[in-house]
């Protein structure tokens, strides 16, 4: 079992991570409408940018999900277990990664699912969080 105080800072940790995209999400978004404002007749010498910023947001949005979905596993009380087998998620890897909700093995394998553009289903086994 994690030690609730361990818990306890991960969340502040992760409040703070959250705090962090979604001003990144912000700025990011803001970046992206400003530049859309372009004549259509020229070119636009922008679209790279845009298309970054466009890849960002999604990066940081998914990030961000993964983050909240941590702190709701927290609240639950089901924070350092894995969702998808059970097991429990060593506290070396939620140090550097607080918002693991998912054991080494699992997460490989997910990964591996979805680099073959498989959809591992995640939702299927989350916990029932309130
Ligand atoms: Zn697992």
């Amino acid at each position: 079992m994690l030690d609730p105080q361990f818990i306890e800072r991960n969340k502040q940790q992760l409040l703070e991570e959250r705090q962090r995209l979604l001003e990144d999400i912000m700025v990011q978004k803001q970046t992206l409408k400003g530049e859309v404002d372009v004549d259509v007749e020229e070119a636009d010498p922008d679209i790279i940018e845009r298309e970054k910023s466009a890849t960002l947001i999604e990066a940081l949005e998914s990030k961000l999900a993964d983050v909240e979905h941590a702190l709701k596993m927290i609240e639950a009380g089901q924070y350092g277990i894995c969702e998808r087998c059970g097991a429990e998620i060593p506290q070396e890897r939620l140090e550097v990664k607080p918002e693991a909700t998912l054991c080494i093995r699992c997460q490989a394998e997910v990964e591996r699912l979805l680099r073959r553009g498989q959809n591992p289903q995640r939702g299927r086994w989350h916990f029932p969080v309130a």
